[in-house]
Order: structure tokens, then sequence, then C-alpha cells
């Protein structure tokens, strides 16, 4: 089954709320015929749209190929939440990769945050500040308290407040969880408004972007004297480089990758403008995510609509009823919003690997590729674009730091890892509702 083309309709965004709000750019045009590129980017979610800015400002000829339209994919439907750090608290950083890496991979995603600030400000795009742990059990909580005391003391990162069971209910309106944490320097924002805005900013820097352009095969050059050619259904590119930026959606376009990022369905619901009932749910405009493994994540949007992720689905199709999937764990958080109108549903595709860290490859000579943020993406695509950008500059180190992470295959590489998924997600998505 190809994702790309599974679950919408083919040219369209999602029935989403950002879709919704945010008018959409004028078309880009399709590929017609043969052209010519420094650097030919495939997909325009945040990974690809930023690396074709960073590079289309550095005067590089950059031609990004996008299947359906620009911020179609994950970037243009997730939940918003811009978190600190990688998707892998420090502490199992240190144990996996030691301490000197654990603070370069630390730096980094303070960087990504900069750089995702930095774009979504010359995009115009509003970031709040604050994102909300809350943990289910006594343990949870121990632990991320200790992993904030662990930043404040080793990292010098001070803003994240541990809140006691009580302060969590205060500050988020739902008395379930046990307690957590509030990181006042992660932040929440519209996903589409950035990716939109990111591809406007790529145009005027001079990279020209092609809508409706389906890469179905890349023959990639083998040695110094050959150019890499880049296929779509109506036209090919002849380029020197290629950043695949594909995430979720890449398909069977590279076996490699495929073979250690897995693709994985999450649904998202907005109900109705909840007035003054929303200032009861929130006492400060944060966003919320929980320790579930099949993780309930919020926000408020502008417009004071709770804008709820969760529900897990073992498909790679949508269901039927995406709202009535997402309402069982909203009104399990939020009992007092039971029977609330929900206006919008929408579902999205996402990428994990083993490691639940990016995997930063070069599948090819002259072929960059970085996928598989594993939920943790809005801050660390914009960054992995950039890196990307510089590594095809011949400035790699930042690359090459992420590249040289432990990337296992899954079980059953890229023909047999789904199966062994549905089975991993049904124990562990029991695990959930066992609270366990
Ligand atoms: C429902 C949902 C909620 C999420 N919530 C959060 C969150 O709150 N916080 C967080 O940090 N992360 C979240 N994520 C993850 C985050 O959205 C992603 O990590 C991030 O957007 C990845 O960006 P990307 O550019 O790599 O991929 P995408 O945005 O998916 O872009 C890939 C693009 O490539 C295009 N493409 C693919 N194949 C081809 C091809 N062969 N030819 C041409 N084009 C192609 C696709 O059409 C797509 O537009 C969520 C994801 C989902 C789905």
């Amino acid at each position: 089954m190809n994702l790309l083309f599974a679950n919408d309709r083919r040219g369209a965004y999602p029935p989403s709320l950002y879709a919704e709000q945010n008018p959409p750019l004028p078309p880009f045009p399709p590929l017609r015929g043969e052209a010519r590129a420094d650097v030919v980017v495939v997909g325009a979610g945040y990974t690809g749209l930023s690396a074709a800015l960073h590079l289309a400002r550095a005067g590089r000829r950059v031609i990004v190929l996008e299947a359906q339209r620009v911020g179609f994919g994950a970037s243009g439907r997730n939940g918003g939440q811009m978190g600190s750090g990688q998707r892998l608290d420090v502490a199992d950083l240190e144990r996996l990769a030691g301490k000197p890496a654990a603070r370069r991979l630390w730096d980094m995603a303070e960087e990504a945050k900069a750089l995702t600030r930095a774009h979504a400000a010359e995009a115009g795009v509003a970031v709040h500040d604050g994102i909300a742990h809350a943990a289910r059990s006594a343990a949870e909580v121990a632990h991320a308290h200790e992993n904030a005391a662990r930043l404040a003391r080793d990292y010098g990162y001070d803003r994240i407040t541990p809140l006691d069971g009580p302060a969590l209910a205060a500050l988020i309106g739902t008395g379930v969880y046990a307690g957590g944490d509030l990181d006042r320097g992660a932040g929440h924002l519209d996903p589409l408004a950035l990716a939109l805005g990111l591809a406007r900013l790529a145009r005027d820097a001079g990279a020209v972007i092609h809508e409706g352009a389906h890469v179905h095969a890349i023959r990639h050059a083998r040695r110094a004297t050959e150019t890499t050619i880049v296929q779509t259904g109506t036209g090919r590119v002849l380029c020197d480089h290629v950043i695949l930026a594909a995430n979720g959606y890449l398909g069977h376009l590279d076996l490699g990758v495929a073979a250690r990022v897995m693709p994985i369905n999450n649904y998202v619901v907005a109900t109705e403008p909840l007035g003054p009932r929303a200032d009861a749910l929130m006492a400060e405009n944060v966003a919320v995510h929980d320790t579930r493994f099949v993780v309930n994540y919020w926000r408020l949007s502008d417009d004071r609509r709770l804008v709820f992720g969760g529900g897990e689905t073992l498909g790679y199709r949508f269901p039927r009823d995406i709202a009535a999937k997402v309402r069982g764990p909203l009104e399990q958080v939020y009992p007092q919003l039971r029977g609330v109108r929900i206006t919008h549903a929408w579902g999205g595709t996402l990428a994990i690997t083993m490691s639940r860290l990016p995997l930063f490859a070069r599948p090819a000579r002259n072929c960059l590729s970085a996928s598989g943020f594993s939920g943790h993406g809005v801050a660390l695509s914009n960054l992995a674009g950039r890196l990307m950008a510089a590594a095809v500059m011949g400035q790699s180190e930042g690359f090459d730091t992420m590249a040289a992470l432990p990337a296992r295959q899954f079980p059953g590489g890229a023909g047999l890892r789904w199966p062994l998924l549905v089975a991993g997600m049904g124990w562990y998505s029991l695990r959930d509702r066992l609270g366990v």
C-alpha cells in the first residue's frame, strides 16, 4: 500500500482544523520534461523545506519535488508540540552513547528549537511557550523529576519545573495524572502555518518547488563523472545531490532506509470553540502530552478549541470514524467534556525507528536522508534539513554526529516490519489500558 495515496484525496490537504484556518499557497506547477539542479529535495515537509531554504540562501540551484502539496505530510497535520531534547531522555542517551555524545545531542536539540523559532518568526507564526508532561504513576513522576534535576545539574537547562499531582491538575484541568513537570523552554505552534511559511521562504530564496510531482525512481550516480537522475511521472531532474525528506511516506523508494524507518498512523481531533470552558481546562496556554505508549497530546488552538491527539489503530488505513476513535481518550482525560462537539478529525503518517532516534543516512553516493523522528520531529526535522544542506555544501560534522547513532533494522526488514509492529503495538496498547 502506498501511504502517499492510501488515505487522502490526491492533491488535497486532509480535513484538519489547520487546513481550514490557513489559506493554501497558490499551487506550484508539476514538473514537466527535463530540468537540471544542483540538489533535488524529495518531499516538502519541514525537513525538505528547511534543506531547500538553506541551500537556496547559499546560492544553490534547488528543486523540491512534492508528490501532493507542500505541508501535505506529518508537518501539516501534527500536534504542534516543539519539545526539548531528543525523543529519548538524557539518562537513556548517556547509557546508549556515552556522556559526551549525550551532551552533543542535547545541544543539537536546543539548536533545533532555536532554529525552529527563527523559522517561525520569519514566517510570522506564533510560538507559545510551555509543554507539560503528565505522568500516570508515582514511579513515572519520580522519573520525570529526576530527569529535570539531571538537566539542571549536568546540562545547565533550568527551564523545567517539577509538578506534583495537585499542581499539575491545577495547570491542565484534570486529576487523572499523578504529577509531572512543565518545560517552559519547549513550545507549541500551528504546524501547517509553519510548513506553508517555510515553503514561502524557500520559494522567495529561489528554490523551485513542484507539487503533484511523485518521485517513483532515482538513478544514483555511482562515480564522480555520473549525474543522478530523479524521475517523476511527467519529468525528470538531472542533479548532483539528492536529499530524501519523505519520512513516513517514503515507501520503497530506498529499501535500506525503509528497513530502519517504519511508518505509523496517528489521529487528531479539534472540538468546537470552547469559550470560557477552555479556561477551566488550561490555566496557561501550554501544550500537554502524557506518558502512555500510545501517547495522548493536546493544546488549545488560538480560537480556544481543544486540539487532541490520541488513539491507536493497527492498520495503515485510517479508521472510518476518526472522531469516535479519539473521543475515547479525550473523554478519559477530560470527563467534563463528555459529548463535546468534534468539528474536525484527521489522521497522519509519521515514522519511527527502533531506537526512537532519527535515522540520518547516506543511502547512495551524493544522497542524504533524514527521517524517523518518532513523534518528536517538529524541531528536529527543521534542524535535519539545515544539517543536510550544510553536508551537501561540505560541512558535514552535525550530519555525521547524527548518522553515527545506532540504527538497527526492524526485525523482518522492509517487508515484514509491519506485522511485527502490529503484534508489538497490540501488546503495548494493552499495557496502556491496564495502566502498567
Ligand atoms: C498526527 C501527528 C502528530 C504529530 N505530533 C507531533 C508533535 O506534536 N510534536 C512533534 O515533535 N512531532 C509530531 N509529529 C511528528 C512530526 O510531524 C514529524 O516528525 C515531522 O513533521 C517530519 O517532517 P518531515 O518533513 O520529515 O516529513 P513530512 O512532513 O511527512 O513530509 C514528507 C513529505 O514527503 C512527501 N513525499 C513522500 N514521498 C514522496 C515521493 N516519492 N515523491 C515526492 N514527494 C514525496 C510527502 O507527500 C510529504 O509531504 C506528529 C506526526 C503526526 C502524523
